[in-house]
């Protein structure tokens, strides 16, 4: 424990849980971006993320520590990438489940119950059958393996993000829920008109996913906040209802040099933010772009 000053004298936010604070229609912030801070840092384009859970754990810490500061009440792992499938990119498939146990471990140290931990659970980076070679039992098995590894280390919740595919969704929900009781959050990315890129409608996939069993559902990453109003719409438009998370970008990304800046600044952000709340979204975010300022922006704005 490094950070003294904050694991006293505040009651462990998880002494009411993450269920019962949604059916009570608790507005939840989680938190924003990790993997550009990292870049900023030093973090080697094409290296894995996760592999600083071991390497820099204190970097780790410190991206969670502003965030919580500024207000999240859900952080989520270091651990998008923690899939064997997508960590064999880099041979370190063998590393998956210890690079997923140090990644918790870090996010519970710094959360020290204000926060509610999320294991984080991305895409594997490999095309689904029928489209790629990867068969659905074999995405399914690496899921389950990263999903088992975060849960025996006392994650709060699983959170599949980032999801572009329904089936691959499907693979890492299916997993997540093989292997734990825990809550199961999932987001994906949709583009224009409020589809991925496969063509799949938000409530096509809601619909597809909603009976696995989740916790809430929605939207992170994404074109521009636009999408996501039209994704609220469609998953209302349902006869579905669960709590929806919207966690976009800030903006649209233009590139300067090789580096991506985003184009909505914090207060602009917060006010999108706080729009999407009173049109019903519950757990909400920031996505690429975004910083603890963003989230001190919504913090500041939703509590009002
Ligand atoms: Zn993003």
């Amino acid at each position: 424990m490094t950070d003294g000053a904050h694991t006293h004298n505040h009651p462990d936010i998880r002494e009411k849980g993450l269920i019962a604070r949604l059916a009570d229609g608790e507005t939840i912030l989680a938190d924003g971006a990790m993997g550009t801070f990292l870049m900023a840092q030093g973090l080697e384009p094409g290296a894995p993320p996760e592999v600083w859970n071991v390497e820099h754990p204190q970097r780790i810490a410190d991206v969670h520590r502003a965030y919580i500061d500024a207000g999240s009440r859900i952080i989520l792992t270091n651990t998008f990438g923690g899939s064997r499938i997508r960590l064999k990119r880099t041979g370190m498939s063998g590393r998956a489940v210890e690079l997923n146990r140090a990644g918790v471990v870090l996010a519970r140290e710094a959360a020290a119950g204000r926060a509610f931990v999320a294991g984080d659970i991305g895409p594997c980076g490999e095309m689904m059958e029928p489209v790629g070679s990867l068969a659905f039992a074999d995405a399914v098995e690496a899921f389950a393996e990263q999903a088992r590894a975060l849960s025996e280390s006392g994650v709060d919740l699983l959170w599949v993000e980032t999801m572009m595919d329904l089936e691959e969704a499907r693979a890492a929900v299916t997993g997540a829920k093989r292997e734990s009781d825990l809550p199961v959050f999932c987001s994906m990315t949709f583009g224009p008109s409020g589809r991925t890129i496969m063509g799949t409608t938000s409530r096509q996939a809601l619909e597809a996913l909603a009976p696995l069993g989740l916790a809430a559902f929605g939207a992170n990453c994404g074109e521009g906040l636009d999408v996501m109003d039209e994704v609220l719409e469609q998953l209302r438009g349902s006869a579905i209802n669960l709590p929806w998370i919207a966690k976009p970008n800030a903006g649209l990304p233009r590139m300067i040099g090789e580096r991506a800046v985003y184009d909505v600044g914090p207060e602009q952000f917060a006010g999108r933010i706080d729009a999407l709340v009173a049109r019903g979204a519950q757990v909400v975010g920031g996505c690429c772009g975004s910083s603890p300022e963003f989230i001190a922006a919504i913090a500041r704005k939703i509590s009002k």
